[in-house]
């Protein structure tokens, strides 16, 4: 967890790690890269008031609902905030899609649903079907809610569109979180966001006098926010600590362009110590997501630092902090890049390395995105493998991590994820695996190091592909670009472009 005595034992340890492969510092002198957050550790009320035509009830914290705040502000209050329905939250003018059409929502707590209509509906000409689109994220929710100008949002939890369980809601959003020090910036903010459990949601409505069928019109094109004449009341203590939080950034310099740059990345962070599960076990080691990608940058160094002759262009290190809390280790370098994004090659991200047996497949994330899944489908052939698209795709986990901040710069990214064809073992075991993954250890005190059942073959195998697409990349002066279609390639044209006016 970022500014504790874990961050320092970290990112000491990275260094000592990148120095003995024989990586340098990465930023000047340095392996770190300062990286200025605030910490809001909030103290919620135990309950919240509701007030509605058809009921007056008190909702309890943590079980029902969690609430935070991005400001720092010393007490936050909602008394008597109107909620209001408004559907997805979601303005997408090229999906010709607006949940705030008309609707004042200045000073107003707004209820929103978690992924996107295309996703719920299950219409593939709406947004991009079954394929979550950045509109159906957590974080785009509470940013929009922001810019509208509301002072609350919550959001619906329900297990298939987040993909996740409410005990992660839970896990993630008590008491403490990071985020970038914006500080003399002007960035919206809302006072309370947060997520409310599908019970709630529905005890919610029935105050209102409404039921769950509601929710189900807003997927509808054309569907209107109903009031809800509901008031929620409830209050917070916030406290804010300013310090700072570290990337650990390390490179072996290009042969013959040493000024052109191949970036590796994987999350340093993990939660730290929260909620005790079953067992009593309170540390949230996170050794698979993702010490284990972070172990893998440094063997990425070491076979880097090995190669004669060596790399042409620059291979870059990068392990960013807090993205479990939000990708800001990751949105900081974006930011504040320290080697420019438009000789930027591309960024290569990794997070959570497949820690049991190897897998005839490898799938990428985001596919169809940019050319250098193309890269990796040859790369992966040439050992006797093959890539497969995610399973998932409403997930939206080519916005969980973080290339994502380099996609939003325009730098094409790659991510991946373990297969699920096990070898000698097949796809039904590994999809199993995966399945017990994210069911049983993801985010929890138990995503532990077990040396009876991590072989790590599987990460090895994975590491070699890795490691061929970036030497790939390394060599020569080719410049994968995003594909046709994507969201971000107007982006990155521009940056070229600028560049070359240069
Ligand atoms: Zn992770």
């Amino acid at each position: 967890m970022p500014f504790t005595e874990g961050e320092t034992k970290t990112i000491n340890y990275l260094k000592a790690q990148f120095a003995a492969v024989g990586a340098e510092p990465g930023n000047g002198d340095s392996y770190f890269q300062d990286v200025p957050m605030v910490n809001i550790s909030t103290k919620a009320a135990p309950t919240m008031q509701v007030q509605g035509p058809k009921g007056s009830f008190q909702l309890k914290g943590y079980d029902d609902y969690v609430i935070w705040t991005n400001k720092a502000d010393p007490a936050i209050t909602l008394d008597k905030a109107e909620l209001v329905f408004a559907g997805y939250g979601v303005v997408a003018p090229e999906y010709n899609w607006n949940d705030y059409a008309g609707l004042d929502v200045k000073g107003k707590v707004v209820l929103v649903l978690v992924n996107d209509p295309g996703y719920s509906s299950g219409d593939s000409t709406l947004f991009k079907g079954k394929t979550m689109t950045y509109y159906g994220r957590w974080t785009y929710k509470f940013e929009e809610a922001a810019r509208q100008g509301a002072k609350g949002c919550l959001i619906v939890h329900n297990t298939e569109a987040a993909s996740y369980p409410f005990s992660v809601v839970q896990n993630n959003w008590n008491g403490s979180r990071l985020q970038l020090d914006n500080r003399g910036k002007n960035v919206p903010n809302c006072d309370v966001i947060g997520w409310v459990s599908e019970p709630t949601a529905n005890k919610l409505l029935s105050a209102a006098g409404l039921s769950m069928a509601l929710l189900d019109k807003a997927k509808q094109r054309g569907f209107k926010s109903v009031p809800l004449n509901v008031y929620l009341s409830t209050s917070m203590q916030v406290k804010a600590t300013y310090d700072k939080s570290h990337n650990v950034i390390a490179k072996i310099p290009g042969s013959t362009r040493p000024d052109e740059y191949v970036i590796y990345s994987a999350h340093w962070d993990h939660l730290g110590v929260g909620k005790p599960d079953e067992t009593g076990d309170s540390i949230y080691n996170g050794a698979i997501d993702n010490a284990s990608a972070t172990a893998g940058l440094i063997e990425l160094a070491r076979a880097f630092n090995n190669m004669q002759p060596k790399p042409e262009r620059t291979i870059v290190f990068l392990a960013v902090t807090a993205e479990e809390q939000g990708l800001w280790g990751s949105a900081y370098y974006a930011l504040n890049p320290v080697y420019p994004l438009a000789k930027t090659v591309a960024n290569i991200n990794m997070d959570g390395l497949n820690a049991f047996d190897k897998t005839k497949d490898i799938i990428v994330v985001g596919s169809g995105q940019s050319e250098l899944e193309d890269i990796l489908n040859e790369e992966a052939r040439k050992n006797g493998r093959y890539i497969t698209v995610e399973t998932h795709p409403e997930a939206g986990y080519y916005y969980r991590s973080d290339h994502f901040n380099f996609a939003k710069v325009g730098v094409p990214a790659l991510y991946t994820e373990t297969g699920v064809d096990v070898e000698g073992k097949g796809k039904e075991y590994g999809e199993k695996l995966a399945d017990e993954y994210r069911e049983k250890h993801y985010h929890r005190p138990s995503d532990e190091y077990d040396p009876k059942t991590w072989t790590l073959a599987g990460a090895i195998e994975d590491l070699k592909l890795m490691f061929q697409v970036g030497k790939r990349l390394a060599a020569g002066d080719q410049l994968p670009q995003w594909k046709q279609g994507s969201e971000f390639k107007a982006i990155r044209d521009k940056s070229l472009a600028t560049k070359q006016q240069q």
